[in-house]
């Protein structure tokens, strides 16, 4: 979502964690400004003979830790800037999971739901077409984001296929089980989060056995982090997507929801039609009462800045899980912190989707494929292993969840900028970041 400073907003988390981070000054530097940016238009014969030009985005932000990787997101609202916010976010996110990748990021400005399936493909293509030489295994390795699919992904794997004249499946992940995708990508970010929340709930000492909780947003990461939340005993009360939400003081029967929400596409008719009516919603929310409604954790899973100065103060959940990328600004942040709610960050709570990005990516260079089994059991040790360090790094500086993920980040990137050499050797001959 278009938001002024979006991107200064990102790096102010950075700002606050410098003072905690082992790095050199070369590498503040080099963290300032993403490595390349690309902009593309990208022309489709629409269905009606119309020839329409669309804008697409592809930024690498840094790549010292290994190639770019990072999401393509459809959106109206994609501009450059959000685009550059979301690979600077991928970078540390990689580098909180201790991935060996870089972040970038993509996006198209276009609203999807007003393409026809032939329009969408060939948008798709046309994107893949444009950016084919920016990416690549080795380079820049994008996936799913907002309002993209494994359908799409599909599609853009196979263009790249074409224009290489070889089958390359390590370029895109979250695609197809069919084409090389990876058992358990789909559910990955939900279920990486709840790990995450699993490591982190016993510090927090609730009372009562059976948390409330509300998510904002139910599409890929929404829906799987609410249904694995449900089956582990939470009460889901209340969930939305751009269209509002659905609310039930008993808790929503949340398996019904999804199922009804994949066949009609529109959350608020589980209110309002049919047989799934009777089901359980009390009553219809707002998206911005969503997050003001009385739970033990709140779960945005939507877009950007939804959690603003504004609504901040009526918060009332305990807990904030940050499943989207960047949907606290900086100013709400420092309010909930004041008021002693915690806020598990984006780049820790949803590391769980771009980690089997990771391990899709490792199957298809090794040609070896993994059961679900293996692949979640990795991905449970990789999640509580890096929640567990943030958490220990969080009480030595007494400092929030966000800004020791940002120094557990830093440390690491630091790390590898400092291993290729920084004026401290340069000057003084120090070999190791200090
Ligand atoms: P998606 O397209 O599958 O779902 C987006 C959901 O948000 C839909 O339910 C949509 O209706 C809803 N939505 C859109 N605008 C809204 C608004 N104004 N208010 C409330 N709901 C709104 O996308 P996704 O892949 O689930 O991504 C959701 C968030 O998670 C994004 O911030 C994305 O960057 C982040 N994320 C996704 C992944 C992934 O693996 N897909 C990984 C990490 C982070």
């Amino acid at each position: 979502m278009a938001y002024p400073n979006l991107f200064e907003s990102a790096k102010q988390r950075l700002k606050d964690a410098l003072q905690y981070a082992s790095i050199s000054e070369d590498a503040i530097e080099r963290l300032k400004a993403p490595k390349a940016t690309l902009v593309v238009s990208i022309p489709v014969r629409m269905d009606n003979g119309e020839l329409k030009v669309f804008t697409g985005y592809r930024v690498r932000y840094d790549d010292t830790r290994g190639p770019t990787k990072g999401g393509i997101r459809y959106h109206p609202n994609v501009t450059l800037e959000e685009v550059e916010s979301l690979a600077f976010w991928m970078t540390f996110k990689c580098a909180v999971a201790n991935l060996p990748f870089g972040g970038a990021k993509g996006g198209i400005t276009v609203d999807p739901k007003s393409l026809s399936r032939f329009e969408l493909e060939r948008l798709s293509r046309g994107y893949i077409d444009a950016i084919a030489d920016f990416i690549g295994p080795d380079v820049d390795i994008p996936a799913p984001d907002v309002y993209t699919n494994p359908m799409i992904m599909g599609w853009m794997l196979d263009q790249f296929n074409i224009i290489k004249r070889r089958q390359i499946p390590g370029v895109i992940t979250g695609k197809p089980l069919s084409m090389g995708g990876s058992l358990g990508r789909e559910a990955a970010t939900g279920l990486g989060a709840y790990f995450v929340i699993k490591t982190i709930l016993p510090k927090l000492k609730f009372k009562k056995k059976k948390l409330r909780v509300a998510v904002q947003g139910f599409g890929n990461v929404g829906a799987h982090i609410a249904e694995i939340l449900y089956n582990a005993g939470f009460s889901v009360v209340a969930v939305s997507d751009s269209k509002g939400g659905i609310y039930s003081a008993k808790g929503l029967d949340i398996p019904s929801v999804r199922q009804y929400k994949e066949s009609t596409q529109d959350l608020k008719t589980t209110y309002c039609k049919g047989t799934v009516c009777t089901m359980v919603a009390d009553r219809t929310v707002t998206n911005d009462e969503l997050l003001m409604l009385d739970v033990d954790i709140l779960i945005p899973a939507a877009l950007e800045n939804q959690i603003t100065e504004r609504k901040a103060p009526d918060i009332k959940a305990k807990l904030i899980v940050e499943v989207a990328n960047g949907p606290t600004t900086p100013e709400a942040d420092a309010i909930l912190n004041k008021r002693g709610i915690t806020v598990i960050p984006d780049i820790l709570a949803n590391a769980g989707g771009v980690t089997v990005s990771y391990f899709e990516w490792v199957q298809n260079r090794s040609g070896l494929y993994w059961t679900l089994d293996e692949v979640n059991t990795k991905l449970e040790s990789m999640m509580t292993k890096e929640t567990k360090l943030v958490l220990e790094i969080a009480k030595k500086h007494k400092i929030s969840l966000r800004t020791a993920s940002y120094v557990h980040a830093l440390n690491r990137i630091g790390d590898a900028i400092h291993a290729k050499g920084t004026k401290d050797y340069y000057v003084n001959g120090t070999t190791t970041n200090s």
